[in-house]
């Protein structure tokens, strides 16, 4: 929470803000996210405008997670920029309800950072974390991973459909001898 009361609600005036603040929990996705109380480093700039605040900044933190395709632990830089309007949450600043929901307000002229923070963040998460851009993955035989022995490979399997045929190949010699 950031109390934004020096601002006077009068619009133009500014404020720097630059802290370290402990990450909220889930601050990302499962296979990737800034672990629980580890550093985020915050810049911000509050500007007051007419209907509230609006808030400029950007967030610095390290990702950690892991591999999508081979499953080696990852860790990353993210930096995120972000800007949202927070809007006075009283009467006189009520605009239309319907939309309501989709605007981020002020309580008792205190800023809740955590939503905007979250949502940078899950956005500016790859689809799929990924050790390197190329990553082969693991080995469908035996889960070697690939990056690691690229020449990796194993004797043909036998196709089970094969396996069937020879089988019925050894029955033959039987089933003809009856003439
Ligand atoms: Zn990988
Ligand atoms: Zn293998």
């Amino acid at each position: 929470m950031l109390d934004t009361r020096e601002l006077g609600r009068r619009p133009g005036s500014q404020r720097q803000v630059t802290r370290t603040v402990p990450a909220p929990p889930d601050l990302g996705i499962e296979v990737l996210k800034v672990p629980e109380g580890s550093p985020v480093e915050i810049d911000l700039r509050l500007e007051a405008v007419m209907e509230g605040v609006l808030v400029t900044g950007m967030a610095r933190a390290v990702l950690e997670g892991e591999c999508a395709r081979c499953l080696e632990p990852i860790e990353e830089d993210s930096e995120v920029t972000f800007q949202e309007l927070f809007v006075y949450d009283d009467p006189a600043h009520q605009g239309d309800p319907d939309e309501d929901d989709e605007v981020s307000k002020l309580e008792d002229d205190l800023l809740d950072l955590e939503p905007l923070l979250r949502d940078a963040v899950v956005l500016a998460l790859p689809f799929q974390p990924l050790c390197e851009d190329d990553c082969p993955g693991l080995c469908t035989e035996c889960g070697a991973r690939l990056a690691e022995d690229p020449d990796h490979s194993h004797e043909e399997p036998v196709d089970p459909r094969w396996a069937g045929l020879a089988a019925l190949k050894q029955d033959d010699p039987s089933s003809t001898s009856q003439d």
